[in-house]
């Protein structure tokens, strides 16, 4: 399938960033899937735990950015990317994800210090903890939950040294979820 071979190239070509993680771009993709399959949650979110952070991988322009201290947006550029190949289940929490982040700060006592110092650093740029009206806002959107389980795994797949199912392992997930006409 052409569209999961171009997708395994760029992480393997870019993979071994950092983006200021204790892992690489590599290791955290896989390991915020695994941690998704430990929870059984379902194969949509087990592929948008895999893919949400797709939009790191596109360009130097994202990475440059950050490093002028903006923000990239690079749950935009997923969405962008596979949004026309993926259901809503799987693009929507990526989409969303950064917003989670940002909602779980406003509701949760404590969330914001559990965050890596990369994560908590991007939270200001990204526009820091949601008011309670965002919040509120928030939780209304038909994915907010799916979103918030998403976070939970991007926050966890940051461990060093953990040994966790390889890229491949997860070819015919993906294939099940892309629509029928990018395959
Ligand atoms: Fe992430």
């Amino acid at each position: 399938m052409k569209l999961i071979d171009d997708m395994f190239a760029m992480f393997e070509r870019h993979g071994d960033r950092h983006y200021g993680e204790d892992v690489t771009q590599r290791e955290h993709m896989l390991q915020s899937a695994w941690f998704a399959q430990q929870d059984e949650a379902p194969d949509a979110l087990v592929a948008a735990a895999l893919l949400h952070d797709i939009g790191q991988f596109f360009d130097e322009a994202g990475a440059a950015a950050e490093t002028r201290g903006e923000d990239a947006k690079h749950e935009e550029a997923g969405f962008s990317f596979l949004h026309t190949h993926f259901p809503p289940e799987v693009v929507q929490p990526i989409l969303l994800h950064v917003a989670a982040k940002r909602y779980l700060c406003a509701i949760e006592p404590g969330y914001l210090e559990t965050l890596s110092g990369a994560s908590r650093l991007s939270l200001y740029l990204q526009g820091g903890p949601f008011s309670e009206e965002q919040a509120v806002e928030f939780a209304r959107h038909p994915f907010a939950a799916d979103a918030v389980r998403l976070r939970r795994y991007d926050d966890l797949g940051k461990q060093r040294d953990l040994d966790v199912p390889l890229l491949e392992t997860y070819r015919p997930l993906l294939g099940q979820l892309i629509h029928p006409r990018s395959r």
